[in-house]
């Protein structure tokens, strides 16, 4: 009798097995469904075998396998496999997560043919089909298989003519591989223009594409509005007319609606699905199986979508991969840039991490001759120069509701120009703190040990972190005093000053709080192009690749502070962040200039970014993590642990820190409380574990998560975090 091992979404490190009689080796990556406890659920068969060790009384049946979606391939199965043993996340949860939400359920999905214009016909083994293996009575079979025989084409309105069953039929006969889809075409619809390459781009594209059949690891580098894209889009099309598909790896959903629709224009004739956080059920199953089915040419998506099947794949790029969001920060903590690298390595295909600043990780990699690099210095359109990037030092130049003089003049001219600004503060919220001027006391987050968040217009006080709520109190809780006070300077504070000194300027504040509905982002782009605002005040999700034709003052606020952060990646990321606003400006015809507000005008980051020195401040900051033995030098993992009781918590952690005694080549540190020590209730504290070679680390970690596994009195939550980016 054959045994199933099936991947489920429970927290165990292991697979389990049932009794399926007519199952065999094909039935490999379809999802099946278990019963479990007293439960029924889904999960996918990974491994059909012969023997268990499961004895024969306790072993089970499957319920039913689900044979209607193809099964999971095996290059897929294997990337969840390595997922599964480079993070240290039981499998089943790995396989089970990555799968869209309908595939989770206990049911069957129904394949509707998605797309209503389409055209289908008959694919050269369709056309060989023995019609007297259908039965006779399926008259409808074969009413559709003449049909089809008969004209060139149908499109999905004809199918339903024919019978609403006809469709059903039609899309078995696809996976069958008897019928083929063709996206519709409009002939109306000439093909685009393309853009002469400049030479950079066209160096670029050259070498990429010489080596499109084998596995490199590219970084290009270029500067914001160097055209990048343009070089994604002709390595795609390269790939696309080898008849292969292509993953494109983008950070920010608000990035999707502009490179979609820059895709949909130069592919006309290709499927292109987007997968991101924004899509409802249907439409993520949707995307991807047409994905799984090979009828997507190119899929764009966020981190999530690495876990894409793409039996087709033969280029993944990974725009921006120096974002944070490419790393996922609960449950799984995966870098899909990282299993992009491994992914295409697999499929010996290219990896293109494009980048305008790359990370320290990637450019280290590149210094190494690991991955391969192309740099495009300057900007694509003709006469578009790199902004100026001047300092405005704040110890004479005292501001006005954080605005100094210098900025406002600019601000003037740039508006007396009828050009556009952005005023950029890595902050939200009126005034990020509330403050006793009295005896210093700061309102402080009753869960999390995270400062509230000052909401004037309501009057409330929030969390951040954990989304507590409260409202103001009358008088400081610690001394009495009436007098209390918004401490720092949030968007809406300034965004106020601006409009007190900027009375006539159209103002439009972009910060999550003016995002958070669906559509806002398209609904604040559309303004922005159409000259509806003059003023743009944003925090950090402003700095993401957005092109603003008739941007040409950046001013920047409030960004010291990363200057001196305990946390050794503050200075990458600021750097990057400025890099990017900065980039904003000046992209099309109008040169732009960038004002950042500092008391530190002469540290070394200002210095690099004044002079648009990327090479110099990265080798720099890389000089400083080789000397303190940060990444990229060591490979770094964490022990996360939370618990309602600190001690509970200290106690797991010291237990564990026991059982990695006596380990050549690895550090162990002691535990500490997690940056945000309370969260949500509950006390976190993490200890990190390091180590010069990876492979020593993974050994350990493999070990240590046996144990740590193993150990059951302990009632603390815990994860590992392989490569953490956030402490
Ligand atoms: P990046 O992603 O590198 O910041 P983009 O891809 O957004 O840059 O390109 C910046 C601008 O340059 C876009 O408006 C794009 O249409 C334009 N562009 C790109 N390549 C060319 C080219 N070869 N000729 C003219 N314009 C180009
Ligand atoms: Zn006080
Ligand atoms: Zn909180």
């Amino acid at each position: 009798m054959p045994i199933l091992r099936v991947a489920l979404n429970i927290p165990l490190d292991t697979l389990f097995d049932y009794i399926a009689p007519n199952a065999c080796e094909a039935d490999i990556g379809l999802r099946v469904c278990v019963p479990f406890g007293k439960k029924k659920l889904t999960g996918v068969i990974l491994e059909v075998c012969s023997d268990t060790e499961v004895p024969p009384e306790k072993l089970k049946s499957v319920i039913c396998i689900f044979r209607e979606t193809p099964p999971l391939s095996a290059e897929l199965l294997a990337l969840f496999s390595f997922c599964s043993d480079y993070y240290h996340h039981p499998l089943g949860m790995v396989v089970m997560n990555s799968l869209p939400g309908k595939l989770r359920n206990n049911k069957p999905v129904s394949l509707k043919v998605h797309v209503n214009r389409d055209q289908f016909v008959l694919s050269a083994a369709g056309r060989q089909v023995d019609t007297s293996t259908i039965p006779a009575r399926n008259t409808l079979m074969h009413r559709l298989l003449a049909t089809l025989k008969s004209t060139p084409s149908l499109n999905a309105r004809d199918v339903r003519k024919i019978s609403p069953r006809a469709d059903h039929i039609l899309q078995d006969w696809v996976r069958k591989g008897w019928v083929d889809i063709i996206p519709e075409t409009d002939p109306a619809v000439a093909t685009p223009a393309l853009p002469e390459l400049t030479s950079e781009q066209s160096t670029a594209v050259g070498v990429i594409a010489a080596k499109l059949d084998r596995f490199d690891t590219w970084v290009l580098h270029g500067v914001t509005g160097s055209g990048k894209t343009e070089v994604y889009l002709r390595l795609i099309a390269q790939t696309l007319s080898k008849g292969k598909q292509a993953l494109v790896l983008i950070p920010e959903i608000s990035l999707t609606p502009q490179l979609e629709s820059v895709f949909r224009e130069r592919f006309i004739m290709t499927r292109i699905v987007s997968l991101h956080s924004g899509l409802n059920d249907s439409e993520r199953l949707s995307g991807w199986l047409q994905a799984q089915q090979g009828e997507a040419g190119v899929v764009l998506g966020t981190r999530l979508a690495v876990f894409t099947p793409l039996p087709k794949l033969g280029l993944i790029i990974v725009d921006e991969e120096q974002d944070s969001s490419f790393k996922q920060q609960d449950g799984l903590r995966y870098s899909a840039r990282d299993l992009a690298i491994f992914r295409a390595s697999q499929a010996h295909i290219p990896v293109v991490l494009g980048s305008a600043t790359p990370s320290l990780e990637s450019y280290y990699n590149v210094l190494n001759d690991r991955y391969r690099y192309l740099r495009l210095k300057n900007r694509a359109i003709k006469n578009a120069v790199l902004p100026q990037v001047k300092c405005i030092d704040l110890r004479s130049e005292k501001p006005l509701n954080g605005l100094s003089i210098p900025l406002i003049k600019a601000i003037d001219a740039c508006l007396a120009h009828r050009q556009q600004c952005l005023i950029f503060i890595n902050r939200r919220g009126y005034a990020p703190v509330l403050l006793c001027k009295s005896c210093g006391w700061t309102a402080v987050c009753q869960r999390c040990t995270s400062r509230l968040v000052v909401h004037l217009q309501d009057k409330k006080l929030s969390c951040h972190h954990c989304g507590y709520l409260e409202s103001f109190p009358h008088a400081c809780p610690q001394c009495g005093d009436q007098d209390m006070m918004p401490f720092g300077r949030g968007t809406q504070r300034v965004e106020e000053a601006l409009a007190i000194r900027f009375p006539s300027a159209r103002i439009l504040r972009i910060d999550r709080d003016s995002t958070r509905r669906k559509n806002a982002w398209q609904a604040i782009l559309r303004s922005v192009h159409q000259h509806e605002v003059d003023i743009l005040v944003g925090t950090q999700l402003l700095a993401k690749g957005h092109d603003f034709p008739n941007l040409s003052l950046v001013g920047i606020l409030g960004s010291d502070i990363s200057l001196y952060s305990t946390d050794f990646r503050a200075g990458e990321r600021l750097f990057t962040q400025l890099m990017q606003v900065a980039g904003r400006a000046g992209r099309a015809k109008i040169s732009g200039s960038v004002l950042i507000q500092t008391e530190f005008p002469n540290h070394p980051l200002y210095q690099a970014l004044q002079r648009h020195d990327y090479d110099v401040l990265a080798k720099t900051i890389l000089a400083e993590r080789k000397m303190a033995g940060f990444p990229p030098y060591v490979y770094q993992a964490l022990l996360r642990a939370e618990a309602h009781s600190l001690k509970k918590v200290l106690d797991f952690l010291d237990t564990a820190h026991k059982l990695t005694q006596s380990l050549t080549g690895i550090e162990v540190f002691d535990p500490v409380p997690a940056h945000m020590a309370r969260l949500k209730g509950m006390e976190r504290a993490h200890l990190l574990v390091q180590s010069g070679s990876r492979k020593k680390l993974q050994i350990f970690l493999a070990q240590w998560y046996k144990q740590l596994s193993a150990l059951t009195a302990h009632k603390v939550r815990w994860s590992l975090d392989v490569d953490p980016i956030e402490f």
